[in-house]
């Protein structure tokens, strides 16, 4: 048997002679448990139990027929082939798990960066600070959710919406993706963010769509870098950032003599309007719109200077705001 750790979780029980009841032997348990339960009754709001005392059945997958077995036999089988095959590999394994287990042992010892504390500080300030001291918001939570709002915003780290607008629980139905992009109505392509749209307008009835572009932004410094001319250096990222491809033709026939960064600036507020423009591709995005139960609205998040502007679907950059 040999042991593991993928991102702080142990894969265990990979041996060579239980190859063919791998999956069943493969278990996933966390790296460490701590209660945080110091209230009477356990917190509601996720699945009724402690998230660091959450009981086996939650977090180790039970086999189903369902679970698209082939490609998780096949990824477990390559990890296990790597692990066996390359045996530096192995040993590199071995030392991260020792590693790991004398962090969890002394956790702030030696000062480097163990991310199991990280995230448990983070849960336990949030549940003293936030979850404890509003019963009633987090009440109703556990009832169900009325979010005004939808967001699209970036995955960058710098950019979360919740931070920047001040959403509180409940209050926005949020997407991230790089560049914050929305893509055209495509059942198969873009099943993610159809379903996350479809969600948020038939059943959630969101009142707003936002999508939120901001400064600085890698994924729009790559629209504007690659050269879509049948290369492809990446695997997913080039594919992805070309949905804003009419935002990087329009900014560089339009700024011909801008300098880069000011052409990012651009095609940054561009991509809203081309993701604002995609939105109407969505059936039920059109007929909200049109019974007036539905807005949409293009933001730029500035985290340079520190300003927000807001405009609507005239898809100017007449903001209703800019702060
Ligand atoms: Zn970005």
């Amino acid at each position: 048997m040999s042991t593991a750790s993928i991102n702080g979780w142990c894969i265990s029980s990979i041996s060579p002679a239980s190859q063919s009841s791998l999956i069943k032997k493969t278990t996933l348990r966390p790296s460490v448990f701590a209660r945080l339960n110091s209230s009477p009754s356990p917190p509601s709001l996720i699945q009724n139990k402690p998230v660091f005392a959450a009981p086996a059945p939650i977090i180790t997958p039970t086999w189903r027929e369902d679970m698209g077995k082939d490609s998780y036999e096949e990824a477990i089988d390559g990890l296990k082939k790597l692990l066996s095959e390359k045996g530096e590999l192995k040993a590199a394994a071995a030392a991260k798990v020792e590693q790991i287990t004398a962090e969890l042992q002394t956790p702030t010892s030696n000062g480097a960066f163990n991310p199991v504390e990280r995230i448990k500080t983070g849960f336990v300030h949030f549940k003293k600070e936030k979850y404890d001291k509003s019963p009633a918001l987090y009440g109703e939570l556990a009832k169900g959710q009325s979010p005004k709002f939808m967001v699209f915003a970036c995955s960058d780290s710098r950019v979360c919406p919740s931070h920047v607008l001040d959403f509180q629980p409940g209050e926005a139905f949020v997407v991230r993706n790089v560049a914050n992009l929305v893509p055209p109505y495509d059942k198969t392509k873009y099943a993610g963010v159809g379903s996350a749209v479809e969600y948020a307008v038939l059943h959630l009835k969101v009142e707003y769509i936002v999508v939120i572009g901001h400064s600085a932004c890698g994924g729009i410094k790559g629209l504007l870098s690659f050269p879509f001319d049948g290369t492809s250096t990446t695997d997913f990222i080039e594919d992805w950032v070309k949905i804003a491809l009419p935002a990087k033709n329009k900014v560089k026939s339009e700024f011909a003599g801008a300098s880069f960064p000011e052409l990012c600036g651009h095609c940054e507020k561009e991509a809203v309007n081309v993701s604002l423009g995609n939105l109407l591709s969505y059936p039920f995005v059109r007929e909200g719109l049109v019974n007036k139960t539905l807005g949409l609205k293009g933001g730029y998040y500035d985290f340079v200077k520190g300003t927000f502007e807001l405009w609507g679907l005239e898809f100017g950059l007449n903001p209703s705001f800019s702060v």
